[in-house]
Parts: C-alpha cells; sequence; structure tokens
C-alpha cells in the first residue's frame, strides 16, 4: 500500500471536482475532469481520472453489437472488442472457457503485471440477457443492455484506461463474466460465469467487486446487504469523500449477481448495483437511460479505492 499515492490522487480528484463545481455555480462550466498534467493530450494517451464520457461512448458500442447473449454473433464480437479495448490500455486477457448447457462460455480476465498482495479481483458480466421478459409486449427480443452489461463492463475498461497493469503495486484482474443473465431461461442458472471462476481460482482473492447496473442517469446505489460490511463501507466513505451522493450508506436489495460465488466461497465481495431501474429486462434498457456523470461516479470512486490499495 502506498498512502501518500492515494492522497494525491484523491487530493487531485477533489480538487477537480471542486473546479467543476465552482464553474457550474458560476455559470461557466467547462470539461475540467481530465485537465491537468494531460491537458492537450490525445486520445491515445491514458487519462488521469476516468472518463465518464469515453465510458458512456463504450456502453453505445457494446449496443451497436446487439444481442450480446451466449451463442449469438454478437457475443463473439463483443469478446474480440473486450479484449482489443484491455489491449489498447496495456492489459492482456486471458480466456477462460468452459462448456454449459451446451455453449462454450468465456470469461475474460486482465492481470496486473505484479503477483503481490492484496489480490483484487474486479468484475462485471458482459452479456445481455436474451429475453426482455419484464416487457409489456407479447413477443418481446432480447434486453438491449445499456445499463444491465453494458455499464460494468464500460467502467472496467475505463479503470482499465487510467491504471496501468505494470504499474499497479498489487494484484488486480479486471473480470468479464459471461452468462450472468440468462437465469430462469432454458433451465440456465444465473452468475454461470462468474461461479466457474469462482470455483477454479489458484488462490483465493483478498476481495471482490462487481459493478452492475451502475449508468442509470438516477442513480441511487444503496448498500447490497450480501456484501461485505467493511470493504462495502470503505468504497461507499471514498464516494463520499469524493462528494458522489449516489453512493447511499444504507441497506436495500439483496441481489444474486457476479458477487454471489465468491461469497459462496468465503471470500469478501461487494455488489455495487443500483436495482431501482424501471427499464430492468425490458427492451427500454436502452443508451438514453444511462449517463456519463453516473458512470464517471462509480469508476472515479473505484480508481481513488483502488490507488488507496494497489496505487
Ligand atoms: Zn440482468
Amino acid at each position: 500500500m502506498h498512502p501518500s499515492a492515494i492522497s494525491k490522487l484523491y487530493e487531485a480528484m477533489r480538487t477537480s471536482l471542486g473546479v467543476l463545481c465552482l464553474a457550474l455555480a458560476l455559470g461557466s462550466c467547462g470539461p475540467a475532469s481530465n485537465a491537468g498534467p494531460m491537458a492537450g493530450s490525445t486520445a491515445s494517451v491514458a487519462p488521469r481520472f476516468f472518463d465518464g464520457e469515453r465510458a458512456l461512448a463504450r456502453v453505445g458500442e457494446q449496443l451497436a453489437f446487439g444481442d450480446r447473449s451466449p451463442g449469438s454473433a454478437g457475443h463473439a464480437a463483443i469478446q474480440a472488442w473486450i479484449k482489443d479495448e484491455l489491449g489498447a490500455a496495456g492489459w492482456s486477457a486471458q480466456a477462460q472457457s468452459f462448456s454449459y448447457h451446451g455453449q462454450r462460455l468465456v470469461n475474460l480476465i486482465g492481470s496486473s503485471a505484479d503477483a503481490g498482495s492484496p489480490y483484487l479481483v474486479l468484475g462485471a458480466h458482459y452479456d445481455n440477457r436474451p429475453l426482455a421478459d419484464q416487457a409489456s409486449v407479447s413477443q418481446p427480443g432480447p434486453v438491449p443492455g445499456a445499463n444491465d452489461g453494458g455499464s460494468g463492463v464500460a467502467v472496467l475498461l475505463g479503470l482499465a484506461d487510467v491504471m496501468h497493469p505494470e504499474k499497479l503495486g498489487c494484484r488486480l484482474q479486471l473480470a468479464f463474466f459471461d452468462g450472468e443473465d440468462s437465469g430462469g431461461l432454458n433451465n440456465w442458472d444465473w452468475v454461470v460465469g462468474s461461479t466457474y471462476m469462482a470455483e477454479h481460482l489458484d488462490q483465493p482473492p483478498d476481495g471482490v467487486v462487481v459493478v452492475d447496473m451502475v449508468g442509470d442517469k438516477d442513480l441511487q446505489l444503496f448498500y447490497e446487504r450480501n456484501s461485505d460490511p467493511d470493504m462495502r463501507q470503505a468504497i461507499w466513505d471514498v464516494a463520499s469523500g469524493l462528494g458522489y451522493a449516489a453512493f447511499i450508506a444504507q441497506p436495500k436489495y439483496s441481489m444474486i449477481d457476479d458477487h454471489t460465488p465468491f461469497l459462496n466461497q468465503g471470500i469478501p465481495a461487494v455488489d455495487i448495483i443500483d436495482f431501482d431501474y424501471p427499464y430492468w429486462h425490458t427492451p427500454q434498457d436502452t443508451l438514453d437511460k444511462v449517463s456519463v456523470s453516473s458512470l464517471e461516479s462509480v469508476g472515479r470512486t473505484l480508481q481513488a479505492w483502488l490507488t488507496d490499495r494497489c496505487g
């Protein structure tokens, strides 16, 4: 751990946010978010802070693949895209493949160069639900998955941009889970990919954080009840320090999500999720329901939390 790193990054983020608030108050708001040492840089240079605009664009890029559920053409396309995006940020992705109900499922796992401690896993599912069974129409198609699937992947890739795998002082894995969202359809279980990963670990991580449905314009992130209390509070404390009111330190829902298989192995795990989302598992889970500021608040909170542990 490097306490000085967190204080510098944390203060820089707070200062950046303070400048933004002041600009808003004066009616002269501009893109202050990634100003500073990287100002004037090209898009190919890593941003200093998690970039919400880029995250929203990445949600749109995922939706352009159409259905990304197992067996679809988009399923293969998004795997290639995640590998490319990780590669462009300096990360290499390992494919963890396995067979389930006649389908080949693939978790994609990016790993830092450092194999030391702590060992942390940050995860999100990249598949969408193949059937929008919460829809009011009689023959719904797949869930577009802007928020449910797309937002979590965008947050993980945005963190890959700002945390170079060879400069981290910990073992960090970015896990893109397959097969999360087909539960109850054709006898599929939920959280299939994360279950496979949790049952095939070379060593137990010190902590796992899952992001799912974190892009809602009306973002309200309550404590998920099954999550590890200490790690949960630590993340929410970081968000509070950065002024992100979307993180509400009160319990609300209990979820089965990609953190559950790790909890079942006795591993501390947290699910960051806003389950108050009226478009959940409907055809209306589209790009216009997701916002830059919501994605950025989650991305920057996790950047600061991870830098504290891996800086
Ligand atoms: Zn879902």
